[in-house]
């Protein structure tokens, strides 16, 4: 990355806003999302041959074979998530760390994972020089992070066949857990609640598409 990459110019600011009227205009709410998909340079995640892309609605490549989530879907997620000042929040796939970028902006203290080395190493070096100050682990999110748990939140980014049993281990009682599952085409986007007495509520919020969550070691 270079310095260059970090650059915002009032075209950028514009083409947010219209991105963040759009997901507004699908029925996102809650306005602390809102304002953190307005502030995070979105284009900042994208390689720079193919920045005019940044402000589309839609997903997007990045290397290793990996999208940047469609920015309805982080904002989606993000709202379930319920995000408060200073959560400490796991994120299962940290891929452009564009996500991660979100929750850091709304306050949060962001712990994200990530299988493929190349991305993870790049999300280490470009996050900070960005000023998002998250903590980027190379490592199999199926175990979720035991060494800094519980987490108030977690959110998978990924499509996970079934619920990993270290994620719901790791959760704090009244945290959430935000997790697309299934091995399909699409997946049910998934929230589960952990009550004071540590019981696990279940709740689907509707399909959408996400490159798989993989097992079960991470990859060089
Ligand atoms: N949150 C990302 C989008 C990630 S796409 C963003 O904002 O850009 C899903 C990511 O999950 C990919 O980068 C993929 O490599 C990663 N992934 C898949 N299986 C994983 C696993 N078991 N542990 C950690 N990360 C995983």
């Amino acid at each position: 990355m270079t310095g260059n990459t970090f650059t915002d110019t009032f075209r950028h600011k514009g083409l947010r806003k219209k991105l963040t009227e759009i997901v507004r205009n699908k029925g996102i709410k809650d306005e602390n999302v809102l304002k953190a998909m307005e502030t995070v340079p979105r284009h900042w995640f994208f390689d720079s041959g193919f920045l005019e892309f940044a402000y589309e609605d839609k997903a997007f490549p990045i290397a290793a074979g990996q999208t940047i989530s469609q920015p309805y879907t982080v904002a989606f997620q993000t709202q379930l998530l319920e995000v408060k000042k200073g959560d400490k929040i796991l994120e299962v796939g940290t891929g452009s760390g564009y996500q991660a970028s979100i929750l850091y902006q709304m306050g949060a203290k962001v712990f994200s994972v990530e299988r493929q080395r190349l991305l993870s190493t790049k999300a280490k070096e470009m996050l900070p020089e960005a000023g998002y100050l998250v903590k980027v682990f190379f490592g199999d999110g199926y175990k979720g992070l035991p060494a800094f748990a519980p987490f108030d939140k977690i959110i998978v980014t990924a499509g996970a066949p079934f619920i990993p049993e270290p994620l719901t281990a790791q959760l704090k009682p009244g945290g959430i857990l935000v997790i697309p599952l299934d091995d399909l085409e699409s997946q049910i986007m998934t929230t589960i609640t952990k009550l004071a007495d540590g019981q696990l509520v279940s709740r689907q919020h509707g399909r959408f598409r996400f490159v798989p969550l993989l097992g079960n070691k991470a990859q060089e």
